[in-house]
């Protein structure tokens, strides 16, 4: 197993977030399940990186349970999203966000015209946005018709795609293969990607995968020296502490109106060893 090793600065915003939650006038949602399980809040604090494998996970089960009235640790306009989990026995929820926080997620990358296809319009939304709040006006491309999306991807000549597995075969392939967008940036979004279908080179443009969920927004890439190697082996973004622990558990530092702290993915990944030059040190694989 990696041993959990968070360097400055992220350990100085794991610091101020588990600082922030613990004294926070606004919400106990986290200080609760904490004394639930055992922490002594009054004296607890971040000194190093293991400091944080003390703390309890939390699931969607968790945040499912308890009201969006009473995890929001900060209030002014903000962005409510509706979050789906793929299991029978799980309640969908609410989060939020501000339009500063999703605006510092790893989304996509700076370019002229971007077209998003997604099928959820939540998700859609929410990276619509991302590209607004970094001065790039989107198209969002409608899924269900992917005639007029084309049509608008070519009309307005876009030289960035944010999309997700679901329309590679019947979208991204046919939209790479066309000789007008061989300069294309393609991220590929998703909380899983089969490796055996991954592209390692596009003609000029470039690709990356990035893991994400819905209740967290983004938190890993695709290492690019792997990917020409043919394989996808993921770092953990700027914004996330990952531990690899059969389990993907994700903390985000970016500070959302709903935080993320020691959360439970369901994503399964396994620990591999370092061989690029990246300066993130975790590196990891899907299983
Ligand atoms: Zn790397």
């Amino acid at each position: 197993m990696q041993k959990l090793s968070v360097i400055h600065p992220k350990l100085d915003k794991l610091k101020n977030l588990v600082k922030n939650v613990l004294t926070s006038d606004d919400s106990d949602f986290y200080r609760s399940f904490y004394k639930e399980n055992g922490i002594k809040i009054e004296t607890f604090g971040i000194d190093n990186s293991e400091d944080i494998e003390t703390l309890p996970f939390i699931s969607s089960s968790n945040l499912s349970d308890v009201p969006l009235k009473k995890r929001i640790y900060k209030y002014g306009y903000k962005f409510g999203k509706l979050c789906k989990i793929n299991s029978e026995n799980q309640k969908p929820y609410l989060i939020e966000r501000k339009l500063c926080d999703i605006k510092q997620e790893n989304y996509g990358k700076i370019c002229k015209r971007p077209q998003i296809l997604l099928r959820n319009n939540h998700e859609a939304l929410e990276k619509s946005l991302w590209f607004y709040e970094n001065d790039m006006l989107p198209l969002i491309g409608e899924p269900n018709n992917l005639q007029v999306a084309l049509y608008c991807a070519k009309k307005y000549n876009i030289d960035a795609l944010l999309s997700e597995e679901e329309f590679l075969d019947n979208y991204v392939k046919l939209l790479i293969a066309d000789p007008g967008f061989s300069h294309l940036n393609l991220t590929m979004l998703g909380d899983f990607f089969d490796s055996k279908k991954i592209f390692k080179n596009l003609m000029s443009g470039s690709v990356r995968y990035v893991l994400e969920l819905p209740e967290t927004g983004a938190f890993a890439e695709s290492c690019p020296e792997a990917l020409k190697r043919g394989e996808l082996i993921f770092h953990s973004d700027k914004n996330s502490i990952l531990e690899a622990k059969g389990r993907l558990i994700v903390t985000k530092l970016i500070e959302m109106p709903t935080p993320i702290i020691r959360y439970q993915t369901d994503i399964f990944v396994e620990p591999v060893e370092k061989r690029c030059s990246c300066e993130e040190e975790m590196c990891f694989s899907l299983i």
